[in-house]
């Protein structure tokens, strides 16, 4: 890598970073695609958040991703929001405009990319059970509800939180049927009765995460055509991924998803649409040590 006194930078800010993976994949395709720019990663608590996204402006920073814990408070402190974000209500790229901080939410478009790639899945038309209502189900319940999915029923542990984000968004997307669910596929459950049809099932809590278990699901009850998507990824697989491949369901972990969303937030920076699966070989190499 050659720095000049004409290199741009980008970044991400986040409270932990020192895990991030955004650095390794996107300094892999700005080499690649000769663009003069590097990517850091920035540790960026809470109380200094304010402070430094002036930075962005007063260094004239090319564009930055956003991170836990941030993804909401930044949203205060851009100039523009682009609506798809508005509506989740949470950002993760911010584009510098000429010093104009415009926020967008590139993990419904990365998960949108990542079902076309992995699954050959376009959700238009179909019906996907969503599991989890927190801030990713969220990004993924706009972009199904964009997509044209026929119907969504949102699963939830706390059976309130499902609720209350379907009735948000059912005024919205007018032509997605809507449904909210306690997550519990007991026989006689009003979840379990949904089951018919189903064509796509989207692990979005973090059930799976660091080696933990993967939610439950009804396996002996679910359609051999039903496709399986979990956000959570590993690179050993997820505890639900492997048992979905065991079982000869068609699978993919959240893998494509993460390197969906930078792809995305790659062309909103420079124009530039990224040489494809270079950021998804990218993680997987970082993951495996290499
Ligand atoms: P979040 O806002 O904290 O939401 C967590 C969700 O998981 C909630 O629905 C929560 O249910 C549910 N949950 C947590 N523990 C549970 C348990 N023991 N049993 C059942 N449900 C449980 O988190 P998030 O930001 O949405 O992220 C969720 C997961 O997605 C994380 O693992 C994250 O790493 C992953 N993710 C992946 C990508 C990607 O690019 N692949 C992008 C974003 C997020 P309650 O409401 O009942 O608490």
């Amino acid at each position: 890598m050659k720095i000049s006194g004409a290199t741009r930078t980008f970044g991400v800010f986040g409270d932990p970073i020192s895990h991030s993976l955004s650095p390794a994949m996107h300094n892999e395709v700005l080499a690649m695609s000769g663009i003069d720019a590097v990517y850091v990663p920035y540790h960026v608590k809470p109380a200094q958040l304010a402070s430094a996204v002036a930075g962005i402006r007063a260094m004239n920073i090319w564009g930055v991703n956003v991170t836990i814990p941030h993804k909401v408070a930044i949203c205060a402190h851009l100039d523009e929001i682009d609506p798809e974000a508005r509506l989740i209500g949470a950002i993760n790229t911010v584009v510098n405009r000429e010093g104009r901080l415009v926020g967008y939410n590139t993990d419904g478009g990365g998960f949108l990319r990542s079902l076309k790639e992995d699954l050959a899945f376009d959700p238009h038309g179909r019906k996907v059970l969503l599991l989890g209502a927190g801030g990713a189900a969220r990004a993924i319940l706009v972009a199904l509800g964009h997509a044209g999915a026929h119907w969504v029923g949102v699963a939830n542990r706390t059976e309130q939180r499902a609720r209350i984000l379907v009735d948000e968004f059912r005024t919205i997307f007018t032509g997605t049927q809507l449904a909210d669910f306690h997550l519990d596929f007991s026989p006689a459950s009003k979840l379990m009765d949904s089951l018919e049809g189903v064509d796509l099932i989207v692990n979005a809590t973090s059930l799976g995460m660091n080696k933990g278990p993967a939610p439950e699901l009804p396996w002996e009850q679910l359609s051999e055509n039903v496709c399986i998507y979990d956000i959570v990824y590993a690179q050993e697989g997820t505890a639900l991924i492997n048992e979905a491949r065991t079982r000869g369901f068609c699978c993919a972990d959240g893998l494509g998803m993460l390197a969906g969303q930078g792809e995305v937030a790659f062309t909103l920076w420079t124009g530039v649409e990224p040489p494809s699966g270079v950021m998804k070989r990218r993680i997987l190499a970082e993951c495996s040590g290499k």
